[in-house]
């Protein structure tokens, strides 16, 4: 076709009123002074995964390093895989992360930022006018192929041992001329757009991806979908055109994007746009028995993001996490700088695996674990207030009533050098701590030993306890209450010559512990006594010592 039929078949195929100039939009979209610009841009169909997350993590983390921006676009332009909500989950799933946009979606229905629309689907009438303008130049065609005949194609090719798709000879549509065109699109055939592809799929082209490093492709000779037959686009021409319209300098996607680099790359080219950097992230893997495969949305459960925020899984700790997979020079960096944050830490997309990294909870449990340890306790109190109110309000209730005396229970064993470990999410710890509520606290589940005997919790309340003796004193009390019932006052003691003992200390301790707590283990006893008080100690070893009068 000469270049006057192509200008017909633009206009043929496109609502003049909907089309703007190249230049128009060009104008519209300055270039940003910022250096580095990132964008994460999910389709809404569903939960956020763990992977996605990772990726939003990782372009976030690259910007702002840089300073520069970072914004999210909605991809939803697959009108049959969309989700109600979505938008609203992935949103709500960076607020809990603190991945924080410059730009982009805020909720359903607003954003925020120049470069906007930045939901796909009120984009519509930019794709068209850069589908005009390809067709106008002779790059783009209508294809009227159906479905079936395009499964006769591939049965064709790969009967032939033919590589499949839509190129060469077999784009037939290529050859239709503006009258058959003209026919079809009065007839009322559907159509999509097309790409009219020059090139050769034996030259090579070659980039330097920043994670994979140095990659080669032959070149694309596919006429590949731009715009489906609902006028939406493909992800590949919506890719293009919003990346060089927002001004995106550094596409860090998932990898299974590099395969079709060469149609994005043919696309920028096309357009004469800046090709930007490109960055292919490794998926995240998950070991099972002696196989690896990526995180399934279907077996596990951690590969939904909420599953995170449900549990109570700190968002620093899951980052933190992240952060190592991402880049191993992290941990190392981290036991240099225990005092640090990630936003310190300097990433590098090129210390990235360029396979994939094998997801392992335990770790992040462990880094949870340690991070919760490091909280001071009013920040601790304070997000587990935020978790228990939405997820078991009642408890949520109970500690906001009382806030002093939970902060003191929480900073049990936490002030030390070594801090104790005992929880790695939020949920853990209602029950690791609510013996220590008199309107949580019961008998119910403690296994009653007979060697517990009343007799010396009595004296102990009588004549020993007294809440104002320092923890060497209250010890030694406790020491000589056990050998004044035949009990070592040393363990040691006992291991030598058990035989003249009913026990040791511990036992004692035990005795003490099991009446204050119902349990046989917890943090440091003294502690313990120290924040229950002078009243409540007393009034649970006499609680102990009826109920060990009703069971024994
Ligand atoms: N909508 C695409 C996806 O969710 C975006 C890929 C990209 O980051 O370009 O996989």
């Amino acid at each position: 076709m000469n270049e006057e039929t192509n200008i017909n078949l633009a206009n043929l195929l496109f609502n003049k009123e909907e089309i703007k100039s190249v230049e128009y939009y060009e104008e519209k979209y300055p270039y940003r002074k910022e250096k580095v610009v990132t964008r994460f841009a999910p389709s809404p169909t569903g939960f956020v995964h763990i992977g996605s997350l990772y990726t939003a993590f990782i372009n976030q983390k690259y910007s702002s390093d840089a300073k520069g921006i970072f914004f999210l676009r909605i991809e939803d332009t697959d009108q049959n895989r969309l989700i109600k909500g979505s938008i609203e989950g992935i949103i709500k799933d960076l607020k809990n992360f603190n991945i924080t946009i410059n730009e982009g979606a805020l909720n359903e229905m607003e954003e925020t930022g120049i470069y906007g629309p930045y939901k796909q689907s009120e984009r519509l009438n930019i794709y068209k006018s850069f589908a005009y303008h390809l067709v106008k130049n002779g790059l783009a065609y209508p294809c009227f192929c159906s479905e079936k005949e395009l499964e006769k194609l591939r049965e064709t090719q790969s009967q032939n041992k033919e590589r499949i798709g839509y190129y060469g000879k077999y784009a037939k549509c290529r050859n239709l001329s503006l009258t058959e065109i003209e026919e079809k699109i009065n007839n009322g055939e559907k159509y999509v757009i097309r790409l009219k592809s020059s090139g050769n799929f034996n030259n090579k082209i070659k980039y330097k991806d920043l994670v994979k490093g140095e990659v080669e492709f032959p070149e694309n000779d596919i006429d590949t979908i731009l715009l489906k037959s609902d006028k939406y686009p493909t992800y590949h021409f919506a890719h293009v055109i919003d990346d060089h319209l927002m001004r995106v300098t550094h596409i860090i996607r998932g990898d299974e994007w590099l395969s079709s680099f060469p149609i994005h790359y043919q696309l920028f080219n096309y357009f004469h746009f800046f090709l930007p950097a490109f960055g292919h992230i490794s998926p995240l893997l998950k070991k099972e028995e002696d196989r690896v495969r990526k995180i399934s949305k279907r077996k596990d459960p951690e590969a939904k993001v909420s599953y995170y925020y449900e549990k109570g899984i700190p968002y620093e700790a899951v980052k933190e996490y992240l952060m190592t997979v991402a880049n191993t020079n992290y941990e190392g960096w981290k036991s240099a700088n225990p005092t640090q944050t990630i936003d310190n830490f300097k990433f590098s997309l090129n210390k990235m695996s360029s396979s994939g990294a094998i997801f392992d909870m335990d770790k992040l449990l462990n880094i949870s674990k340690n991070y919760l340890a490091h909280l001071p306790a009013t920040k601790l109190y304070d997000n587990l207030v935020k978790y228990e109110e939405v997820f078991d309000v009642p408890f949520g209730s109970l500690i906001k009533e009382k806030k002093d005396y939970t902060i003191n229970i929480l900073n049990i064993e936490r002030e030390g050098k070594k801090p104790r470990k005992d929880y790695a999410m939020y949920s853990e710890i209602k029950d690791k701590i609510n013996y220590m509520y008199d309107e949580l606290f019961n008998y119910d589940n403690l296994e009653l030993k007979t060697s517990y005997k009343k007799e010396i919790l009595k004296d102990y309340i009588e004549n020993y306890y007294n809440n104002k003796d320092n923890e060497e004193i209250w010890y030694e009390k406790i020491k000589k209450l056990s050998l004044k019932y035949g009990y070592a006052k040393e363990v040691k003691e006992y291991k030598q010559n058990p035989e003249n003992y009913k026990g040791h200390v511990g036992d004692v301790c035990e005795l003490i512990r099991v009446s204050l707590t119902s349990s046989t283990k917890t943090p440091d006893l003294y502690q313990i006594m120290n924040v229950l008080g002078e009243t409540r100690v007393k009034e649970r070893m006499n609680k102990f010592i009826t109920y060990l009068d009703e069971k024994l």
